[in-house]
Formats: C-alpha cells, sequence, structure tokens
C-alpha cells in the first residue's frame, strides 16, 4: 500500500535501513535474544549511520528529519524478529529523550542528546511503580530540593533499557503541599543510591527491563525537566507519540507474521496438497488479511496528524489499542497455521506469539485506551 506522504527519500532511506538491519542485526538476532540483550557497539554503529536521532535537531547531532523516517524507522526494526531488541531502540529515541527534547533546557539537551544520538548513552523513562502503574497520578516517588540538588527516593518497575541506560527520565513528585503535581527529573542511573535489579519476562527478551531503587539519590538541580509541577502535562503529550510508535510496532508484527505464515503455509503439506488450499485455513488468513490491511490508513493517518503536531490523542489511543489487539489475534491464529511446529523456538511465530502478548499491556493498556476514547467520545472532554 502507498501512502501519499512517502517520497522517494524515505524509500531510499527505508532500503539503506534494511540493508543494516540484514547486515549487523539479522545473523545475531537469536543470540540477543538468548543473551537477553543488545550490545553496546550496536547502539554505536546505529548512531553512526544516523538512526538513533532521526527527528532531532542538527545541532545535537540528529538528522533533522520529518516524522515518517521515524515511521519507517519503528516499522523496520519491528520487524526483525524480536520486540525486545525494536523496544530498546524505541524507547531510547521516542520515549525516553524526547522529553529533553521537547521540554529540556539547553544545558539539559547539551548534556544528554548528543551522546544519545551517537549511541553512547541509553535512555530510559521511569513512570511505573510497584503500586502505580494505569494510575500514574497515584505515583510516590519523591524528589526533595535541597540547596542546589534534588534528593530523589523511591522506585520505578518494568524499566525498559533500565539496566543498561545511562540515564532515566523519572517522574516524581516535588511539592509535599500539591501531590497531585509531578515533575519530570533525569537521573543518571550510575549515581550512588541508585539499583538496578533485572526482571525475568515472558517475551521481549532482547531488551532489558529492570527494576530501579532510588535511595537518597543526589541529582543537580538543573536535572529538572521543562517547569517544576508540569510533568503530568509533559508525559501526556508524550504518550500520544510513545502509544503512535507502539501501533506502528503491533503492526509492523502483525504484516511480517501473515507473510511467514503464507510461506509457511504453501510449503506444507496435507492430505496430498498444500495446506493454503485448505478452506477453512484461507478464510482465516483471508479474514486476518482483511483486517490488518484495512487497519493500515488508520494508522498512517493518527502517523500524518502527528507528523504535522496535530493532536490527536483518541486517534493514537485508537491506533494503539487496535493494532495492540489486532497483533495478539494475528499470532494466535497464524500460529495455528504451523501445527506442532508452531509451538518449537525454532520457528519465529513461537517468538512473535510471546512478544505480542505485551502490546495490549504497555504504554497504556487496552482498558486505560478504552477510557480515553470513552471520555473523549462520550464526553466530549479534550485532552
Ligand atoms: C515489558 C514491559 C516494558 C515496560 N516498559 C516501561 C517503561 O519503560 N517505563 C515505564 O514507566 N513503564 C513501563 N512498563 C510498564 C507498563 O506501562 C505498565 O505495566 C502498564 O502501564 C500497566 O500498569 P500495571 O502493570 O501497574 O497494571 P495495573 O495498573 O495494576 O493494572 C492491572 C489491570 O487493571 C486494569 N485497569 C487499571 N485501571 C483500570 C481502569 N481505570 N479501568 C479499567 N481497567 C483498569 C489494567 O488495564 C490491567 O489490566 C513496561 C511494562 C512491561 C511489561
Amino acid at each position: 500500500m502507498q501512502y501519499n506522504t512517502i517520497t522517494e527519500e524515505h524509500l531510499l532511506f527505508r532500503n539503506a535501513l534494511k540493508a543494516f538491519l540484514k547486515a549487523e542485526v539479522e545473523p545475531n538476532i537469536d543470540q540477543w535474544e538468548t543473551q537477553r540483550e543488545v550490545p553496546g557497539d550496536l547502539w554505536k554503529k546505529m548512531g553512526e549511520m544516523g538512526f538513533l536521532g532521526l527527528n532531532f535537531p542538527e545541532k545535537w547531532g540528529g538528522s533533522a528529519l520529518d516524522f515518517w523516517y521515524a515511521v519507517i524507522f519503528a516499522e523496520e526494526v519491528s520487524k526483525m524478529w524480536s520486540a525486545g531488541f525494536a523496544a530498546n531502540f524505541l524507547v531510547s529515541q521516542f520515549m525516553s529523550s524526547t522529553y529533553i527534547l521537547h521540554h529540556g533546557s539547553q544545558v539539559l539537551q547539551e548534556k544528554y542528546l548528543p551522546k544519545t544520538i551517537s549511541g553512547h548513552y541509553i535512555a530510559s523513562v521511569g513512570i511505573t511503580e510497584p503500586g502505580a502503574g494505569s494510575d500514574v497520578a497515584a505515583i510516590q516517588t519523591k524528589a526533595t530540593r535541597v540547596d542546589d540538588h534534588w534528593i530523589v527516593n523511591g522506585a520505578k518497575t518494568f524499566i525498559t533499557n533500565g539496566y543498561l541506560a545511562k540515564y532515566m527520565v523519572t517522574a516524581c513528585k516535588t511539592d509535599a503541599q500539591n501531590p497531585a503535581s509531578m515533575s519530570l527529573i533525569v537521573i543518571d542511573l550510575e549515581s550512588e543510591g541508585v539499583t538496578r535489579t533485572k526482571l525475568d519476562k515472558m517475551g521481549w527478551h532482547a531488551s532489558d527491563t529492570s527494576e530501579i531503587g532510588l535511595n537518597q539519590v543526589k541529582v543537580p538541580i538543573e536535572n529538572l525537566v521543562g517547569a517544576e509541577g508540569k510533568g503530568f502535562y509533559y508525559l501526556m503529550q508524550g504518550l500520544q507519540l510513545e502509544r503512535i510508535i507502539g501501533a506502528i510496532m503491533s503492526y509492523a508484527a502483525c504484516e511480517k507474521t501473515m507473510e511467514y505464515t503464507l510461506q509457511y503455509m504453501k510449503e506444507r503439506e496435507a492430505f496430498g496438497k498444500s495446506i493454503s488450499k485448505i478452506q477453512v485455513l484461507r478464510h482465516r488468513m483471508a479474514q486476518l488479511h482483511a483486517e490488518v490491511y484495512s487497519l493500515k490508513p488508520f494508522l498512517y493517518d493518527t502517523c500524518n496528524k502527528q507528523a504535522q503536531g496535530i493532536s490527536a490523542v483518541k486517534e493514537a489511543s485508537m491506533a494503539k489499542l487496535l493494532a495492540s489487539e489486532l497483533s495478539e489475534k494475528v499470532v494466535h491464529q497464524c500460529l495455528q497455521m504451523f501445527g506442532g511446529y508452531g509451538y518449537m523456538e525454532e520457528y519465529k511465530i513461537a517468538r512473535a506469539y510471546r512478544d505480542a502478548r505485551v502490546g495490549t499491556i504497555l504504554a497504556g493498556s487496552s482498558e486505560i485506551m478504552r477510557e480515553i476514547i470513552a471520555k473523549m467520545y462520550i464526553d466530549e472532554v479534550n485532552y
């Protein structure tokens, strides 16, 4: 399917990225899944290729490209049969350092962005806590101002890149008099008082997901992102992008899984014929194809809004909801086409099945997406 905002230059970029991924990532992905992380050298190679600062300004080493380059990047890294691999880079580039780009001071940008874009620093974002996930406003991590520092105490959990990241853009309560107010503070994860514990997950194996303890962590006052008390507002803006990227990840996985499954079906024989000729299986694939195919224009329309800087909270929530739920359906039904082989790790569909499951949980669960859509559609609330 073509989209009129994709130009020749975008296609050249896609081809260069695909060639890089084929040479540098594809041969190693199984090993990184087993090792449960991606090597630091790959971050630097991606940085050298200009893949880690697509929408960032040139003054910090970025490429200052339009949002469609980010869409293409998210699609291609999500087709490597390892959502964990994709998550590493998508979180660092589009869900963490972006807060510094959009709201951080010059000092903060200079301190963190060039090295993030070059792949020397990995970024993470710390919102979720052991006692507060969907209910972001209920976080308990506190930052208290003492002279020219913040002293941060609390805990974050399920943090993508948490173990390997240089820093975490951290949601904290900074005003004891106003418990509703929240701020974003960049915490250097090599600071004294920070503990990191890797979590063992069902899928996303090439991505590190960690619990972060924060005990009397001293953070320079300049590491406050934007204005004090505006953290919740910044997060709500940032989450639109996070959900669009999440939707692209899920959607790309649908496309890749369908392609892989069709190929298998054409080769596998049962009762003297290819299983792609068995009507019940054909109809199931036809149904999935119709659902996947018809979601793309809506997803791209939402990307278009993001590219134009248009607020699209409802559309981003709908895209994330539909793509992540469809992805679960696709991997579930496609795995069935493989019979017993689908249950074997040797076949990529097994990993895709494990990886897809988290799509309806993170970056706002399906239930939270429906809450947002219901408030905007039924109660006519504007975000
Ligand atoms: C692999 C992975 C990576 C992650 N990466 C990050 C990261 O980098 N940074 C970060 O900050 N977080 C991260 N998360 C956390 C993720 O965003 C949360 O898990 C998610 O927001 C849900 O929060 P929770 O797990 O606390 O579930 P809860 O909020 O406890 O929800 C439990 C269940 O109740 C439902 N529920 C809650 N409230 C409502 C409601 N009002 N109406 C209806 N249903 C409701 C939820 O949908 C869910 O089904 C990650 C999680 C995973 C699994």
